[in-house]
């Protein structure tokens, strides 16, 4: 089965930025939030920490 019909979601750690991302490229959103949280928050966000975080929409 093709997975390109799913679409994931991920979110900022930090509620109050309210901060969230859909894709279907797992590995993108992983980058883009990564990227956010460096930008935004100066955080240094582990690959397996998003990885968990990333929900099936
Ligand atoms: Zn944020």
């Amino acid at each position: 089965m093709d997975e390109g019909n799913k679409m994931y979601q991920v979110s900022c750690d930090d509620v109050a930025c309210g901060f969230t991302i859909k894709g279907r490229d797992k590995d993108e959103l992983v980058m883009v939030l990564k990227m956010h949280a460096k930008n935004k928050h100066s955080l240094d966000a582990a690959d397996e920490e998003i990885q968990a975080k990333i929900k099936e929409v």
